[in-house]
């Protein structure tokens, strides 16, 4: 079984990260979305509503959704996953893709599948939505569910 885990921050999940999940389907027999979260990072978005709403989204297909706070290579161990997915938009994030892909070579032997994103989400970023969000914009265009105030 080929599993791959897709790790970020998802403060929030955008349609860019499910346009990665929906190709990494095509590619993997699961994809576990790992959300990061430490203390220390303040959030916008509360991480459990966050990945409630991620699990309602892909409840019928061979996601998992799960909240974690140490070194993705262990992570991978856990889920018996060999490989890392991860989306690169810009040359910013294939300059920082590429230290953290070779430092996940060395200590873990896991291959990461990087997938160029989709020109109709490229510009897609949760920086973005989470401007939006502080000055009450429509962000419907760009998160695949709703963001109330009580996930805040
Ligand atoms: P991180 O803090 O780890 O960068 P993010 O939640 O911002 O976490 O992003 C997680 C992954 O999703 C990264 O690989 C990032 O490049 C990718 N990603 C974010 N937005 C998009 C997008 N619009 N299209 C494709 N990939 C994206």
């Amino acid at each position: 079984m080929k599993i791959a885990i897709f790790p970020g921050s998802f403060d929030p999940f955008t349609n860019g990260h499910a346009n990665i999940v929906d190709r990494g389907l095509k590619l993997f027999d699961k994809v576990v979305i790992a959300i990061g979260h430490n203390t220390v990072k303040k959030r916008m978005f509360d991480v459990s509503s966050i990945s409630n709403k991620i699990k309602k989204l892909y409840k019928d297909q061979n996601v998992e959704v799960v909240i974690y706070n140490e070194l993705t290579v262990e992570l991978c161990k856990k889920h018996n996953a060999e490989y890392i997915l991860r989306g690169l938009r810009n040359t910013t994030d294939f300059e920082y893709e590429n230290t953290i892909y070779n430092v996940n070579r060395d200590t873990g032997k896991i291959e990461t599948v990087f997938m160029i994103t989709d020109p109709s989400v490229a510009y897609i970023s949760s920086t973005i939505v989470r401007e939006l969000c502080k000055f009450d914009g429509d962000v419907s265009k760009y998160v695949p569910f709703s963001l109330t105030d009580d996930m805040l």
